[in-house]
């Protein structure tokens, strides 16, 4: 694969675990790191590996037709059982929880879920960070319920604004007013900033990027643009497909310029440009062109109970058995220890011929 330049410096925000040991049996308030220094800091929850989209990078109809055996209800970790794992890790550091999918507001009475984690506290006695990622189809229904419950913040997907597109990417019948309906809704009831995440296909939906970017400029949602990845093994992905971060840049600042911003946090995984008229930001996900492994303090569980420490991975660390087998927390705890600091995780700077003939996990099942 070519090395791809990116336009300025990388200015996500810089390593702050210099001088911890990795891998270390970690003591009570220290950081529990893994095999690359990384700690444990955000746990995704993909609540269900159903949807009622067929994104063509995603589930394409052709895999995930009639056919397709989804998960038996009986597999899917109970909200007890998933809030038992997200207070585990709470305690051992974990400070973000977001939830996803396959679409998360499909699984029945998830703001129930919502509830129960929010009444989670860190070992200081502080609530931690609850937000989710939706395909926004749900939304303008959900939302007050989802914020009542204790959701922080919402991140809706949105690939185009022109209706024949985005029937195009989504493979379905929703139409974009019920997605911008959902993130008005979201953000009136207070699950703001409304994050917007926009996959971009070359030659596909490309020619959004500007329209989009027009029409969330000033609105107070931040628009991303998340560069095409191979995940999983159905989407038929192709690096000519992929337009990168600095070429997104480029169009959207020939016509507004735009100025870079501080990362927030550590781990931030989008690259933050802000309008230089102050009509608010943008983000680049750089997954492909260029990768923040470096950073990455994410972990996933699957719906079925399965710890993962990678969106590339192929293999998960079954907890649901332990779960189900009577463990208290401290062997949860333990077990959850002994997987992170074993990771050595790091795909997205090896993709290439090295990673080419891996069996990937879909996006799916594990969520984004
Ligand atoms: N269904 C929800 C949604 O679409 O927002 C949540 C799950 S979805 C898997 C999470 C995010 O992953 C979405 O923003 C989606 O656009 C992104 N995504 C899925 N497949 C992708 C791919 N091949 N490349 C880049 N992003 C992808
Ligand atoms: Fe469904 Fe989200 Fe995947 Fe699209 S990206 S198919 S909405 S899970
Ligand atoms: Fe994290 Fe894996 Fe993505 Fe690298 S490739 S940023 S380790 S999820």
């Amino acid at each position: 694969m070519s090395k791809v330049i990116f336009l300025t410096g990388d200015h996500r925000s810089a390593d702050s675990t210099d001088g911890l040991a990795a891998g270390a049996p970690h003591g009570p308030g220290e950081p529990l790191l893994d095999a690359r220094r990384r700690p444990l800091h955000d746990l995704r929850i993909s609540v269900t590996d159903r949807c009622n989209f067929r994104c063509t990078y995603c589930m394409p109809r052709e895999v995930f037709d009639a056919d397709y055996t989804f998960m038996p209800h009986s597999a899917l970790l109970s909200f007890e059982e998933i809030t038992r794992v997200a207070g585990v890790a709470v305690q051992m550091g974990v400070r973000k929880l977001r939830l996803t999918g396959g679409e998360p507001l499909l699984r029945k009475n998830i703001e129930v879920l919502i509830g129960m984690l929010a009444a989670l506290r860190t070992p200081d006695g502080k609530p931690v960070d609850i937000t989710l990622t939706t395909n926004g189809t749900l939304l303008e229904k959900k939302a007050a319920a989802l914020k009542q419950a204790g959701l922080a913040r919402v991140t809706v997907s949105l690939d185009a604004l022109d209706e024949h597109k985005f029937e195009r990417m989504s493979d379905s019948r929703v139409s974009v007013e019920t997605v911008l309906r959902g993130i008005d809704e979201a953000a009136r009831v207070g699950l703001a900033p409304v994050k917007v995440n926009m996959v971009v296909r070359k030659d596909l939906n490309d020619d959004q990027i500007l329209p989009m970017a027009r029409h969330f400029r000033g609105s107070g949602h931040i628009l991303r643009f998340i560069e095409f990845m191979d995940v999983g093994d159905s989407n038929g992905w192709n690096l000519s497909e992929v337009l990168t971060g600095a070429e997104i840049l480029q169009r959207i600042a020939a016509e507004f310029p735009l100025e870079p911003a501080q990362a927030a946090y550590r781990g931030e995984v989008a690259a933050r440009w802000r309008y230089a008229d102050g009509a608010g930001e943008i983000g680049l996900i750089t997954s492909v062109s260029q990768p923040f492994c470096g950073d990455c303090t994410r972990a996933r569980l699957s719906p079925e109970g399965k710890l993962f420490l990678c969106l590339f991975a192929s293999q998960g660390h079954d907890l649901r058995s332990l779960l189900r087998g009577g463990a208290g927390d401290e062997e949860i705890a333990a077990r959850i220890a002994a997987i992170w600091s074993g990771r050595g995780d790091h795909y997205s700077e090896l993709r290439g011929r090295e990673t080419a003939q891996r069996k990937k996990i879909e996006m799916s099942y594990i969520g984004g």
